[in-house]
């Protein structure tokens, strides 16, 4: 097996909250599902007549792939009244899905090594909770084992940019760029983010031709250094965001608001209907936020356009670790992102900043709130990253297109701005 290279700020470990066995649906694979057959749920506490265990999720008649069926209120079927797995609690963590064994930890080939990236739906990763990663490096590698393929270090290089592909060393030296402009104490994680995003900007403008191999950290050097003058310290003194920008990121942030969960599958036609009512709310931006989710009530759009006084104690702690997690493994382009390009899946995480914080005011705005608590931005957290490299719409060519367009017209940068005040 490769090496594994884990990331150095994060501890995580299950509190058991079930909040993953609530969102996700679990599709099996045919030896889980005859597996989980042999176990005998039928007939058992929780498992009534009539109460599916696994649903058709996908295939034809003649193939057919299945997922764990779930409750009304959106639960896996095997997720009991304590909120433990039943599959876990009686045959032990080795009976379960490799699905439901794998959350929230994402591993990826990188060359010669698998990097260890987490997912930030997970409330205990948002808050840091747990014990080392490096603790944890045994359950790791057995995941390690069940899930990545013995060529893994065949897998070719993600794309740098929409022209150019380098190989993995130089690849990489962009990735150790990137964590190092997070890792330095120099300035705010927004000047920081702002910071990155315009050398970054640069990377994509540049052909490669004839920078490669020791060129590559002249390059960086130069790159990097130009990036903290432009940066002003004040981000107030940003443009505010175009009003073109603003439509296509209220659709971009009311995606990310959204709860695609099985319960929400299930609405069909209607739940389809509801969400292009809501679209359409969005593109115009007038009248009242749409509640995507219970959680929000509908306040006017003009509500969270106003100042919410900066972010809470704690953003920065949150954001710089999120950010250098997604860095260090990876999480942010090529084959764990959609295969995008370094620079396109650089500009999206980014992106992730204002739809964090437009769902954080929307959530303070819910309770009749005008500035962002840590419980906020760690909700919305939640929230974003559940689709954040998941969900296929983010994949798709109107998301894609909605992030280009962002980039083009400069507007990633305002509304970072806009909506950190
Ligand atoms: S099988 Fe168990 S761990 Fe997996 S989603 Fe269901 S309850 Fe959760």
């Amino acid at each position: 097996m490769l090496p594994l290279e884990l990331p150095t700020l994060q501890n995580w470990s299950c509190h058991n909250c079930g909040g993953c066995c609530k969102q996700h649906a679990i599709e099996v694979t045919r030896e889980e599902f005859e597996r989980i057959v042999k176990q005998g749920w039928r007939g058992q506490p929780g498992f009534e007549v009539g109460q599916p265990i696994f649903v058709w999720s996908s295939g034809p008649v003649w193939n057919r792939r299945y997922r764990l069926a779930n409750r009304e209120d959106g639960a896996c079927v095997f997720l009991d009244d304590k909120g433990l797995c039943r599959i876990h609690s009686k045959f032990g963590e080795d009976a379960k899905p490799l699905a439901c064994r794998i959350y929230p930890y994402a591993l990826h080939p990188a060359g010669k090594s698998v990097t260890v990236s987490l997912r930030f739906s997970c409330p205990s990763v948002v808050a840091n909770k747990g014990r080392r990663l490096v603790d944890s490096q045994r359950d790791l590698r057995e995941i390690e084992r069940l899930l990545v393929p013995d060529d893994a270090d065949q897998t070719p290089p993600p794309a740098l940019t929409s022209r150019e592909t380098l190989n993995w060393k130089e690849t990489r030296l962009f990735v150790a760029a990137l964590d190092e402009a997070f890792a330095t104490p120099q300035g705010t994680f927004l000047v920081r983010l702002m910071r990155a995003l315009f050398w970054v900007n640069l990377v994509g403008q540049s052909t490669f031709d004839k920078i490669r191999g020791d060129r590559i950290p002249e390059y960086l050097d130069i790159i990097t250094s130009a990036a903290e003058p432009e940066v002003p310290a004040d981000l107030t003194t940003l443009r505010e965001p175009s009003r073109v920008g603003r439509m296509n990121f209220r659709l971009l942030a009311g995606q990310y608001a959204r709860k695609d969960t099985a319960v929400e599958a299930r609405a069909g036609w209607g739940g389809r209907w509801r969400l292009l009512k809501a679209a359409i709310r969005l593109s115009r931006g007038r009248g009242k936020v749409p509640a995507l989710q219970p959680i929000f009530r509908e306040v006017p759009f003009s509500q969270l356009e106003q100042s919410f006084g900066g972010l809470p104690v704690g953003a920065e702690e949150l954001f710089t670790r999120y950010f250098r997690v997604k860095i260090q493994g990876m999480h942010f382009f090529g084959p764990a992102y959609y295969d995008v390009p370094f620079v396109e899946g650089f500009q999206s995480l980014a992106l992730i900043v204002p739809s964090i914080l437009w769902i954080a005011r929307w959530i303070a705005a819910s309770a009749d709130r005008q500035a962002l608590t840590l419980e906020d931005l760690q909700q919305a957290v939640t929230i974003a990253d559940h689709h954040h490299g998941y969900s296929p719409l983010w994949g798709e060519y109107s998301f894609r297109s909605r992030v280009r367009t962002l980039a083009r017209l400069g507007d990633i940068e305002r509304l970072i701005a806009w909506y950190s005040r």
